[in-house]
């Protein structure tokens, strides 16, 4: 197990603090460090992680549980936080990943509803068309593994808020796309992008905010 600089100062004792006592102390720690150095230099970035493991080597689910959407916003798939990562027991390892995964699964899900056109505000060409075909698949399942990938990097989403990710070149065939009947474009950006972000918002954790 990776020992940590102040895991020495905490180890349990019930002849002096609590493990709730403990565990207060380490959260304001963890805080009052975030708020000195922000989360901008690589060694303080892997600090809601290392706080993440320590929560779970005493075993504090409720404090593992809220610890784990602050760690959100790192890769976890880069060596840097390997050593961490393997420090934590697999329950807490599984839980942490499971939150990440469901944020996944709820963007993709809205992408396949809209793909499958249960979302009408996402189609639209001339007011009149009658048209309904089925957009291409193809072009849907490109904009899905983007997402994934996106939301693997980034689990809290942030990067799918940013214009530029709608605006990629990989992204062009699915905007282009050409009603059949008409003629005008079939698929409409904005309104595909609002849906999507409002399946991230509804995910978890995001809805207990
Ligand atoms: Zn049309």
């Amino acid at each position: 197990m990776t020992h940590y600089p102040w895991a020495s100062l905490v180890k349990p004792s019930k002849h002096y603090w609590s493990s709730s006592t403990l565990a207060t102390r380490i959260l304001s720690f963890h805080h009052c460090h975030m708020r000195s150095f922000g989360t901008k230099t690589e060694p303080f970035l892997s600090r809601p992680l290392k706080v993440y493991a320590l929560a779970c080597t005493f075993g504090w689910a409720e404090d593992a549980d809220k610890l784990s959407e602050q760690t959100l916003d790192l890769d976890l798939s880069s060596p840097y936080y390997a050593e961490v990562l393997k420090s934590i027991d697999s329950t807490f390892l599984y839980k942490l990943f499971q939150l990440r995964w469901g944020i996944k699964a709820e963007v993709v899900d809205g992408i396949r509803l809209t793909a499958d056109m249960s979302y009408d505000d996402c189609y639209g060409c001339k007011p009149n068309c009658t048209s309904s075909e089925t957009p291409a698949e193809e072009e849907w399942e490109c904009l899905e593994l983007l997402i994934r990938g996106e939301l693997d990097r980034c689990p809290d989403g942030s990067s799918l808020r940013q214009s530029k990710f709608w605006s990629q070149v990989g992204l062009a065939r699915l905007w282009n796309l050409r009603c059949n009947e008409c003629g005008e474009r079939a698929v409409r950006k904005s309104s595909v992008k609002e849906r999507s972000l409002w399946r991230l918002d509804e995910a978890e954790p995001f809805t207990k905010k």
